[in-house]
């Protein structure tokens, strides 16, 4: 933890230094000392210490100084650390106006210069000062802090981006500051920097401004280049299935890589508790399971590229090539496309427009909280839906959700509508659907369609979450390997046609289960053709074409 600063200022070199070496040598192991030898550089200095969300516990000034007195400075550093003790350093002749100062500027003490010995003229009233603002002491955030505002959509992607890569934040939400005196000084002290947002404020002082999820992940150490061009093992998705068969593959000894657009555990991530996932009674969340797999992905040596996104595949003889978002491109004996499903769109005016900015597709604990006290609506039949309105019933007042059909069951496991059903402020509105919103710059109300009787209802909202189903975006294989025509990417017996093997299949076997009509390259868990959407069904498929892809690369 950072020590809190003790700042002294006084032009007199020899003065300065001797203050410097009196507090250092008595508090020098509970506080940084710091001096300087004008006052305007002091100020900046503090302005970059608030921008560290430093501590500052005592302003140390001398009174007589050519560009600003004492007292002035004190008065400037108290706008920016208000609870720091200030204190003046006075000769005989300056009595008169450091008792003024103490009456009317808020000054808590001043010294007499030379103030030795520092043991009887200095330490004892400084003890008793430091115990004082020890007393209220409340150590600062040291992680990264994201300036921003709620119902900005980069902001929310931002937000996203962090939570679901297990990065610690603090969130400064920039229009409470008028209710907030401390994030009101912050933006006082960032100046216009403080209108581009997002801001993300770095502990070592630096900041980024508007900025995106890729400098950020590059300044908090996330590894986004791979570190050779070549691998056995590369894997597309970090989903569940990506990451069983990275744990599989790098524990057997496959030098392996692994591919993640967004962040580790892929729509699992996203769960607020998966209850049905063997060994865990009580459920976790996704959240965990996406963090405890990393974890053991790592210990084995997988390669993890997250932020990155797979653009393009290509086979070249026996190496399978892929082609990368930054333009790199990465070369593997085998290929293992593990990229699940990505939400559907909803189709209704204003939901584009407001995405992000009070409409979201998921929706994850950094949302739910701030939706605390809020009516919310929840659109979707499923299990997702099922549980985010659990999720979210912790913390808004009510939980609106919307449904096609004329109940949950059909579409939602019995022990989630069991839940729902006992749930006070979750209200199920059935044969019911989005028919438009409404907002300029957020959401501010929805029209929903009642299908029995055909009449619109419009209604008040702050958020709405769509959980409506999911597609796989795998454009980027067109022509590489055969998917349905809804994209998702046969497999096994689904690439023998009437008892012929894939065109340029080229080998005397069948492909293996989980492989696709091209040789050497595999796909596993939702974005498979026919696969069951589970958590425990992805995790096994990439671990069980670990042994197929064993089996491809014993005969390359
Ligand atoms: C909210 C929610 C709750 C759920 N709850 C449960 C539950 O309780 N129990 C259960 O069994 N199942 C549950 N499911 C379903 C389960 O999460 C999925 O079946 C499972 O995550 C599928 O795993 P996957 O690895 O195949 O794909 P995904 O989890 O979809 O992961 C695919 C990953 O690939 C990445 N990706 C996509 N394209 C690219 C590319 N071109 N380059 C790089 N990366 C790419 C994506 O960013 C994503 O991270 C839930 C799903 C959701 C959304």
């Amino acid at each position: 933890m950072a020590k809190p600063i003790l700042l002294s200022v006084d032009d007199d070199s020899d003065v300065l230094r001797a203050i410097e070496r009196d507090l250092r040598s008595k508090y020098g192991a509970e506080y940084r000392v710091i001096g300087s030898d004008s006052p305007e550089r002091a100020l900046d200095l503090l302005k970059q210490m608030k921008v560290r969300n430093d501590s500052v516990a005592l302003l140390l000034a001398d009174q007589r100084m050519p560009q600003m007195s004492g007292v002035e400075f004190l008065q400037e550093g108290m706008r920016i650390f208000p609870e720091a003790k200030r204190a003046l350093l006075t000769a005989y002749a300056d009595t008169n106006a450091a008792i003024s100062a103490i009456n009317e500027a808020n000054i808590n003490y001043f010294f007499m210069k030379p103030w030795d010995p520092p043991a009887d003229h200095l330490y004892p009233q400084l003890d008793d000062l430091l115990d004082d603002w020890r007393a209220s002491y409340r150590p600062a955030f040291e992680g990264i802090r994201v300036l921003g505002t709620r119902w900005a959509p980069r902001c929310y992607e931002l937000r996203d981006f962090l939570a679901r890569n297990h990065v610690p934040y603090q969130w400064v939400d920039v229009e409470h500051s008028a209710s907030d005196p401390e994030t009101k000084r912050l933006l006082e002290v960032l100046g216009p920097e403080a209108t581009s947002l997002p801001v993300v404020l770095f502990p070592d002082g630096t900041k980024l401004l508007e900025s995106v999820p890729a400098e950020v992940a590059q300044k908090v150490g996330l590894r986004t280049r791979a570190q050779t061009d070549f691998y056995e093992l590369a894997i597309i998705g970090g989903g569940p299935a990506g990451l069983a068969a990275a744990v599989y593959g790098a524990s057997e000894g496959l030098r392996t890589v692994m591919i993640e657009r967004e962040a580790p555990g892929g729509q699992a991530g996203m769960s607020s508790r998966i209850e049905n996932y063997l060994g865990f009674p009580t459920g976790l969340s996704g959240g965990d399971l996406a963090r405890r797999a990393v974890v053991q992905a790592q210990r084995f040596g997988v390669e993890i590229l997250s932020p990155q996104e797979a653009v393009s595949a290509r086979t070249d003889g026996p190496y399978r090539m892929i082609k990368l978002a930054d333009g790199g491109e990465i070369s593997c004996n085998a290929l293992l496309v593990a990229t699940g499903v990505q939400w559907r769109r909803l189709q209704a005016p204003g939901v584009d427009k407001l995405q992000g900015a009070g409409v979201y597709y998921g929706g994850d604990a950094t949302v739910a909280l701030s939706c605390k006290g809020e009516v919310i609506y929840v659109v979707g039949g499923a299990n997702s839906a099922g549980q985010a309105a659990m999720n979210f019933a912790r913390y808004a007042e009510r939980v609106v959700l919307l449904v096609r059909r004329d109940g949950l069951s059909a579409t939602m496991s019995k022990y989630l509508v069991d839940q729902i059903q006992r749930t006070p402020n979750i209200q199920v509105w059935t044969r019911a659907c989005v028919a438009e919103v409404h907002g300029e710059t957020r959401l501010e109300e929805i029209s929903v369609l009642c299908t029995d009787t055909n009449k619109v209802e419009r209604v008040p909202a702050s958020s709405v979450f769509i959980f409506i189903g999911a597609l796989p975006q795998t454009d980027w294989l067109a022509g590489v390997v055969e998917r349905d025509d809804r994209g998702f990417i046969k497999t096994g017996p689904d690439v023998i046609q009437d008892g012929q093997r894939p065109k340029g299949w080229g080998l005397d076997r069948d492909p293996y289960l989980l492989e696709t009509s091209v040789p050497g390259i595999f796909a596993v868990g939702d974005v498979r053709h026919g696969s069951v959407k589970r958590v425990a069904s992805g995790v096994g498929e990439g671990s069980v074409a670990v042994q197929f892809i064993h089996q491809y690369l014993s005969k390359v």
